[in-house]
């Protein structure tokens, strides 16, 4: 309560500041008409119902249309809040609004003040809570939804292809069904799981899941509503929703992207917003360390990040089971696709199986998508059933919409890895031994791959020789030669390429037994790196003068094929501009267009 005291106190001395600073005392602020609070005024926008409106330094005031007054009501105020989208949503209600300015108060009244009293505002309707209709506590509410799932009516037949996941939540589940049976064995449960992967491969899902499973209640709440939160509300709603959690026990709460407010608290610079994540992550840490996996309460939370995760929120006791959720795999994508195709009528020729194939990469929120698409474009075209074309179609939207999600590049950047793949894809079409390029692209998916030359093999192959391994060496390094050809200068975007260079070259001279200097020897066991003592051990066999002679086997092999490759570039600077210049253009390049290229004769 002494709390309380001292905001209103607070509050009052920075209400009075301006009085004192400023010359002119009297305001101008209506203290008629009645007073709403800050969301209900914007209701009353939204529906049309206010025919004026006055904007004060401090509140806002609007003159009811006559016709409709609000329970014979003429006039509202309400205290004004902070809101970028007043004016927006006045001008597209059409209302007629003007703003009342005077000087000396509004002088005195500028931001500085403006800013902090709402902070302190918000902070006594805080202290307040629990007073019905307290206006501005409901801005903040709908900010951080609270959701209420009694029953979410999700199984696991609803979630496919995380079949791993799956099992290591069977025990949550079973748990929340007879909490008894394990206390009395004393057996203890994790009090939260975080599941880790990237999103819309159903984490969100899953815990729905095992909400629906053991049937029991699912609360969900989003980390990121906290984050533009006013000051205390955070901390308050953590406190609300692990309280009624308790009630409902045996139940699961879900937190959402809990990575935006369980950022590392170092990390994050100091600015605004940092200061109320950090107080609403501490109440959850307060209320996680409070509660009693025994009452039936687990916590679920999501993220896509865990790395920036702050420790604490990892520590035992908190969220120390991870779970991962990945990407799914061909027959992980096939599985997904036929939970979404139960209540699609499919044309007999569709094929689940190529339809996956042709999906990899795809999340489950994007096979979702291309299965609602598909019967979208069939309806839209009148078919009785969803045939194939209209799963190629949707598929081909999906990408396109993945497409434009990418990262921005610098224009000199695209240009690099412009001439980047460009390299590979020309080595490739013009040594015997490689594989044929299936596409060309710089649209960056990943954080690693910035473009990709796709190369599909014809054929499975088990056994390479040794100049097919060249060839492939020498692919590897076109991106990284036509860099130097073009810009004199190299970027870092090569580096995977090299490693996979130095690799194939390694793995030749001491696996393979391809160098003719060195023989048919193996120096290597190729074993896994749990074996590394043994591997250590045999490397220690060898005599420095074999060790240098395999080096610099290894370092021939690199050499030769660099050589071999500028020769290749050089011969075909103009193809590769052309091409560089249609990817920049286009990018993404279709292995026909390059073969037609590639047939082209060109003057050097
Ligand atoms: P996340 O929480 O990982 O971002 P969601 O659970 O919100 O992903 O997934 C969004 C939607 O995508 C789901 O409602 C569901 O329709 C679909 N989906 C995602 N993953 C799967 C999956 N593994 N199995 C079936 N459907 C999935
Ligand atoms: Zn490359």
């Amino acid at each position: 309560m002494a709390k309380t005291y001292f905001f209103k106190i607070a509050l009052w001395l920075l209400l009075s500041i301006p009085f004192f600073t400023t010359h002119r005392t009297a305001i101008a602020e209506p203290s008629y008409g009645d007073k709403v609070s800050y969301s209900e005024f914007k209701i009353l926008i939204q529906d049309g119902m206010l025919e004026e409106v006055t904007l004060y330094p401090t509140t806002v005031r609007g003159i009811l249309k006559s016709e409709e007054g609000l329970k014979g009501k003429k006039s509202v105020t309400t205290v004004r809040v902070e809101d970028p989208d007043l004016i927006k949503d006045l001008m597209a209600h059409k209302i007629n609004f003007s703003a009342a300015a005077n000087n000396g108060w509004s002088q005195g009244l500028s931001l500085i003040w403006f800013v902090p009293m709402i902070v302190f505002l918000i902070m006594m309707m805080r202290a307040r809570r629990g007073m019905p209709g307290a206006g501005l506590m409901s801005i903040g509410k709908s900010r951080a939804n609270l959701y209420v799932d009694k029953d979410t009516g999700v199984s696991f037949n609803d979630v496919a292809g995380v079949d791993e996941a799956k099992e290591e939540l069977k025990e949550i589940i079973d748990y929340l069904k007879t909490p008894e049976k394990y206390q009395r064995l004393g057996g203890k449960i994790p009090k939260g799981v975080l599941l880790v992967g990237p999103t819309g491969t159903g984490k969100t899902l899953l815990a729905k899941a095992v909400a629906g499973e053991a049937k029991v209640p699912f609360f969900s709440m989003s980390g990121s509503g906290f984050v533009e939160m006013f000051v205390g509300v955070g901390a308050a709603r953590v406190r609300d929703l692990f309280a009624q959690a308790q009630e409902k026990a045996p139940c699961i709460i879900f937190i959402d992207e809990i990575d935006a407010l369980g950022k590392a608290r170092a990390a994050s610079p100091v600015s605004g917003g940092h200061e109320e994540r950090e107080n609403t992550l501490n109440q959850l840490l307060v209320e996680m360390d409070g509660f009693d996996t025994r009452k039936g309460v687990i916590l679920m939370a999501a993220t896509n990040r865990p790395e920036i995760l702050d420790t604490a929120l990892l520590r035992p006791g908190r969220f120390d089971r991870h779970i991962l959720v990945d990407r799914p795999d061909i027959k992980g994508r096939e599985d997904i696709l036929r939970v979404h195709c139960k209540n699609v009528k499919l044309s007999k020729e569709v094929d689940i199986k190529i339809i996956a194939a042709r999906t990899p990469g795809f999340v489950g929120a994007d096979l979702a998508n291309v299965v609602n698409e598909a019967a979208l474009l069939a309806a839209r075209v009148g078919k009785e059933s969803v045939e194939m074309s209209s799963f190629e179609e949707a598929i081909n939207r999906v990408i396109a919409g993945l497409e434009k999600k990418k990262k921005v590049m610098s224009k000199k950047e695209q240009e690099i890895i412009a001439y980047h793949e460009s390299g590979h894809a020309l080595v490739a079409e013009s040594v015997p031994g490689a594989d044929k390029v299936h596409r060309i692209s710089i649209i960056p998916r990943g954080i690693s791959a910035l473009g990709y030359t796709l190369q599909l093999p014809t054929e499975d192959r088990y056994l390479l020789t040794r100049s097919e391994l060249l060839d492939r060496l020498a692919v590897l390094l076109g991106g990284r030669v036509a860099e130097e050809l073009i810009f004199k200068e190299v970027s870092t975007g090569a580096q995977n390429d090299l490693e996979r260079v130095t690799d194939i070259a390694m793995s030749m001279v001491r696996e393979y037994g391809m160098s003719e200097k060195i023989g048919p020897m193996t120096f290597h066991n190729g074993r896994k790196p749990q074996f590394v003592e043994l591997g250590y051990r045999a490397g220690r066999e060898l005599s420095e003068e074999v060790s240098k002679e395999i080096d610099q086997e290894i370092r021939k092999i690199i050499f030769d094929a660099h050589v071999r490759v500028r020769g290749i570039l050089e011969t075909n600077k103009n193809r590769l501009e052309i091409l560089a210049k249609l990817l920049l253009k286009k990018e993404v390049i279709e292995g026909s267009e390059l073969r037609e290229i590639m047939s082209k004769n060109l003057p050097l």
